[in-house]
């Protein structure tokens, strides 16, 4: 665990400074509400800050209480580019590679604003000048509450903020289920509960918001679902074809890879899903217990992330990276059977 210097911090943030705060590309309900969260507390702190995300968001966590304060830059690029030139500080949230964030990385290279970094993730950069990284936190939506706590603001949590974070710790830990989920994360919950935050109705906004076609493109998945009990492992693959054929958007696959996950006795599930707009197969990797796919996504995928979900991605086709796949699975056979 790296800690921010708050003293420190408090005296060069000081007040009126320009901030820029920037999630992962996809950004899923914890870099979401993370960032809104900050955005908000950091507006109170007199400060005059922007969320700016690297690509569009899913609609699902468009009803967030800060979604106005969220620039785009795949499609809002001028202004979103001006804000981070002029940015006194930039924050990055819920990833730790200038790598995880598509095609911001470039600009965010070149800035010259002081770098805070707020992250959950394995192995660490070191391009922030502060930095929170605590890989044992079950989302970075805590990390929020407790550097909002360590910047001596717990006073200025409304229901707003309390949303924002309460939205982020319930989807990085599959509602409270996630081994990464403590004591400490229900005590914090628990506060954000109290300082306004409408549980029953946020679930009700990130879950219950299935179309028919999202369904049926369930149903695709949950008949796509291929196992391998020989390696406790079990897959879905989904198709540009497929996701065309059930009017796809952004998000509607979230979750899909748990599916495999909830096979009793299996504990390695994966998700591959085709995207041609970008020539890739964006892969999803989930496991219970000891098996790291941090390890196995960065080793072999060009991705990485925490223990028991990680991302990756390959560059040839659907086939293909399956085929790469069932080749690379001997190897841990020993792993998987002994997780
Ligand atoms: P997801 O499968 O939901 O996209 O991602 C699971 C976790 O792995 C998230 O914490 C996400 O930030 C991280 N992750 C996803 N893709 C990548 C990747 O390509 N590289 C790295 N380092 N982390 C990733
Ligand atoms: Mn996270």
């Amino acid at each position: 665990m790296i800690e921010i210097d708050y003293a420190q911090l408090k005296s060069d943030l000081g007040s009126g400074k320009k901030i820029a705060i920037i999630p992962h590309k996809n950004p899923d309900g914890d870099a979401m509400g993370s960032t809104q969260a900050l955005n908000r507390f950091l507006k109170k702190l007199g400060h005059d800050s922007i969320v700016i995300t690297p690509n569009e968001y899913p609609e699902f966590l468009k009803w967030l209480p800060e979604a106005e304060d969220v620039l785009v830059y795949d499609s809002q690029k001028e202004e979103a580019k001006t804000r981070i030139n002029e940015a006194d500080f930039i924050f990055t949230l819920d990833f730790n590679h200038f790598s995880r964030c598509g095609s911001l990385e470039a600009p965010l290279s070149k800035a010259n604003a002081t770098f805070v970094m707020i992250d959950h993730h394995q192995q660490p950069d070191t391009y922030a000048k502060y930095t929170y990284s605590d890989v044992e936190m079950c989302s970075t939506c805590e990390m929020v509450y407790h550097f909002i706590e360590n910047m001596e603001g717990k006073d200025l949590i409304d229901a707003e903020i309390a949303t924002c974070l309460y939205t982020g710790i319930m989807t990085d830990t599959g509602s409270f289920r996630y081994r990464s989920t403590t004591s400490t994360t229900h005590r914090v919950i628990a506060s954000l509960i109290d300082a306004g935050a409408d549980n029953t109705n946020i679930h009700e906004s990130i879950y219950d918001t299935n179309t028919y076609s999202k369904l049926q493109l369930k149903g695709v998945a949950l008949n796509n679902l291929k196992l391998l009990p020989e390696y406790k492992t079990a897959y879905i693959t989904m198709s540009q074809k497929e996701l065309d054929d059930h009017n796809f958007k952004k998000g509607d696959t979230e979750g899909f890879v748990n599916i495999g996950l909830s096979m009793q006795g299996y504990i390695f599930a994966i998700i591959f899903i085709e995207n041609k707009q970008e020539g890739i197969i964006k892969m999803s990797f989930r496991s219970k217990g000891d098996f790291s796919v941090n390890e196995f996504a960065r080793a072999h995928f060009n991705g990485g992330g925490h223990n028991n979900a990680a991302g990756g991605r390959s560059e040839t086709s659907l086939d293909a990276t399956i085929e790469e796949f069932l080749s690379i699975l001997p190897q841990y056979k020993e792993a998987l059977l002994n997780s």
